[in-house]
């Protein structure tokens, strides 16, 4: 069964200078085309299991126009879902009105995923951000009608000291919101930053600031979840965890990704293409073997770890009979990597794959 939906909305107002997602500037009538195609792609696969995440990405989400956002919940409303769908939609903070948010909460969303990176002018600017100067302001805005909030927070910024993430880390504990994405800054080709010859900055200091984050977050009673999300107890992201259990989903939209009937797939990244009906850049068919090293690497990413038994379940063999786990922590029914060792679990992740 397949019980997810990614839907990737491309649209933006404002490039960060660090971004390589799909996304770009359009017009009114050009996201309204985009809407279309992506109706008739929902369409094109008879959705009837009801979903239990659906998760709207980008992109900004929240740049679209009110209009064109009633058209896209119209779009998903006939799709069948579970009473305790979650229901993600991502935010810019600086798009956060109040008509935004009863609009979203109207139709049915029930989580908000906010694109705050950090509080500290100097920071926005580095990483390109749109500034906005009420965060604060915004989150307690989007508070009043969402109770599953998550942010994203970026570290690893040349410039960024252990106090201006110790500032960025009170603010976020102070506005108590319940999940926090942290990701570090990587610096990927053809970016405003890459192109502008940015230096980045020693991996011993995003250690150390991974830890720093880590340590506080979990005094502060959330979980380390993931590699890079945390938590407090019940809030993790439904979603996600679908991608790191190794389960199918749906992804529909330009350079969106999905799982489905035992192909993993990618969407052209060209809006032409796309319209034209030409949505696929990539397809590949995952047999037991690779089915194996995604269960690995994905499952691997949690706290929890692979789990012994449901491998054997799944595959019929045992974790140790497929693949070398002496780098891996055993416990009872898992292997996990141990969470002193997230910071490096690349390297670790990386024997699991051919
Ligand atoms: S980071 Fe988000 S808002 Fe910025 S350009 Fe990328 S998709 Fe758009």
């Amino acid at each position: 069964m397949i019980q997810s939906l990614y839907i990737h909305l491309p649209f933006c107002n404002h490039i960060c200078s660090y971004c390589d997602f799909t996304k770009g500037y359009y017009t009114k009538k050009e996201k309204q085309n985009y809407l279309s195609s992506l109706k008739k792609e929902i369409a094109s696969y008879s959705i009837k299991d009801p979903l239990k995440t659906i998760y709207i990405g980008g992109g900004t989400p929240s740049s679209l126009e009110k209009e064109l956002l009633e058209t896209l919940f119209e779009m998903i409303k006939p799709i069948p879902k579970e009473k305790d769908l979650e229901f993600t939609f991502e935010c810019n903070i600086e798009d956060i009105t109040e008509e935004l948010l009863k609009l979203l909460k109207a139709s049915g969303v029930n989580r908000l995923s906010i694109g705050v990176e950090s509080f500290l002018p100097k920071i926005e600017q580095l990483l390109g951000r749109k500034s906005c100067a009420n965060k604060q302001e915004k989150i307690l805005l989007a508070k009043k009608y969402f109770k599953n909030i998550s942010v994203d927070w970026m570290y690893g910024v040349r410039g960024q000291t252990k106090k201006d993430i110790q500032k960025d880390l009170e603010e976020f504990l102070k506005l108590k919101v319940p999940h926090i994405s942290c990701y570090a800054l990587i610096l990927e080709q053809h970016t405003i930053l890459s192109v502008s010859k940015y230096q980045e900055i020693e991996e011993e200091l995003v250690a150390t600031m991974y830890e720093t984050i880590s340590k506080a977050l979990k005094e502060h009673g959330y979980i380390h979840y993931e590699i890079s999300n945390f938590s407090l107890p019940g809030y993790e992201s439904r979603h996600n965890l679908t991608y790191w259990h190794n389960e199918p989903y749906y992804g529909v939209g330009l350079g969106a990704s999905g799982y489905v009937k035992k192909k993993r797939y990618t969407n052209t990244k060209s809006m032409t293409n796309y319209q034209k009906g030409n949505i696929r850049s990539y397809e590949e068919i995952v047999d037991q073997k690779l089915d194996m090293e995604y269960e690995m690497i994905l499952n691997l990413r949690l706290k929890e770890g692979v789990s012994k038994s449901n491998f054997k379940k799944k595959f019929g063999k045992e974790i140790k009979e497929v693949f070398d786990v002496k780098k891996l922590k055993e416990t009872k029914d898992s292997y996990v990597i141990p969470e002193e060792e997230f910071f490096i679990s690349n390297a670790i992740l990386c024997d699991f794959v051919e």
